[in-house]
């Protein structure tokens, strides 16, 4: 059995309940969608999740985990893809399974959870929802509300497309090797018009201008759209005073119906 790797985020999970409870989350009411499970490890998700589908498609970074698996996990069944998720191109492996829509699944390593929880946003269009194992500190970031401290980009970005819930929280020891921080079992589905908004790229880039620098008034941290605005002919000033937003407030105390809102007015002002 391969050692535990630390590059690669490597932190079994042994609890089997929490196995069979995230199984079952992820592939119940599926409808059609093809379900892939991020980061199979030494199989301890795929069994289960086995067990309840009679196709599971699994992304795997790690060579010698995937040489482990091919021997002890064959089954035919089981399409395992040894990639990095973070390369793997969504559209054509929904393709490639003759489906349009994916449910993911997986015990996420620490190191890339931001970007997969990017990724995921990015499509979706196409993930039905995710099922995931995240670190506590992420899980919470993800379901804060507006003027808390862990409120952030990436929660205003997710709460534009989805619904979060946190089901449980795991402690440290339902994993092996133990990690330093404790995590939660996390479900996000995706509805791409949660709150709909004129152009989302113009959305996120007024979201992302105003946490790039968090900590200060909207008044400092949205200059960065000065030049979109004069080409549109509006000011920083008119547009918030029409979106009812007050300059001095911060990025963290704006909600994601106003962020659609002066994307609304920016964008009908271009
Ligand atoms: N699912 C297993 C479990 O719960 O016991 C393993 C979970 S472990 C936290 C994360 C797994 O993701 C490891 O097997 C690791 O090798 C794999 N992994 C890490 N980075 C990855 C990446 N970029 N793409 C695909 N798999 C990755």
């Amino acid at each position: 059995m391969p050692r535990p790797r630390k590059r690669f985020g490597q932190h079994f999970l042994v609890d089997q309940q929490a196995l069979e409870f995230i199984a079952e989350l992820a592939a119940t009411n599926r409808g059609e969608a093809a379900v892939v499970e991020i980061g199979p490890g030494r199989g301890a998700l795929t069994r289960p999740l086995l067990g309840h589908l009679d196709r599971l498609v699994a992304i795997e970074i790690d060579r010698d985990l995937v040489a482990h698996l091919r021997e002890d996990l064959a089954d035919p069944r089981l399409h395992l893809v040894e990639a990095d998720v973070l390369d793997v191109d969504f559209g054509q492996l929904a393709t490639d399974e003759g489906v349009e829509r994916l449910v993911i699944a997986g015990n996420l390593p620490y190191n890339i959870s931001a970007p997969v929880m990017f990724k995921l946003r990015e499509h979706a269009d196409l993930v039905d929802r995710a099922v995931l194992t995240l670190q506590k500190e992420v899980a919470d970031r993800l379901i804060s509300s507006p003027g808390s401290r862990q409120y952030s980009l990436v929660t205003v970005l997710l709460a534009q497309c989805a619904q979060v819930e946190i089901h449980r929280y795991l402690p440290r020891g339902a994993f092996h090797p133990v990690p330093k921080v404790e995590s939660a079992i996390l479900e996000i589905r995706f509805e791409p018009d949660r709150v709909p908004v004129a152009d989302l790229a113009l959305f996120e880039r007024i979201v992302r201008s105003a946490f790039s620098q968090r900590r200060k008034m909207l008044r400092n941290s949205l200059q960065s759209l000065t030049p979109l605005l004069q080409e549109a002919g509006v000011s920083l000033e008119e547009v918030c005073s029409q979106a009812q937003v007050d300059l001095t407030l911060r990025a963290e105390n704006l909600s994601v119906e106003n962020y659609a809102t002066l994307t609304r007015i920016i964008d009908a002002a271009r």
